[in-house]
């Protein structure tokens, strides 16, 4: 199933962020700015917050593909894989749910 790039949003707000990044030196970093590119990509520069550290460095986050649909798209996710199944197994759990 395919979702549309405005379904997703990598929300997260400087200082509000549950995300926790850590520096390769093991300390915690703090994510100093970021570049979205769309609803689903974006980078992150991070700063280590240990001082004697220092490390500055860019990562990059993004939506990959659900799991489990929402509850709210169940009917839609059912829909479409329905939809997307060879006409023979189709017709087959028709038959099967009749
Ligand atoms: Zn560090």
């Amino acid at each position: 199933m395919e979702y549309s790039q405005n379904q997703y949003r990598l929300l997260f707000e400087d200082g509000e962020s549950e995300m926790l990044i850590r520096c390769k030196c093991g300390n915690k970093a703090k994510i100093a700015s970021r570049n979205t590119f769309s609803n689903i990509y974006t980078e992150l520069y991070c700063a280590c917050t240990d001082v004697t550290c220092g490390h500055t460095f860019a990562m990059s986050l993004s939506f990959k593909h659900s799991i489990t649909p929402p509850a709210s798209e169940v009917n839609q996710f059912l829909f479409e894989f329905v939809k997307n199944m060879p006409a023979d197994k189709r017709e087959e759990l028709m038959k099967q749910t009749a």
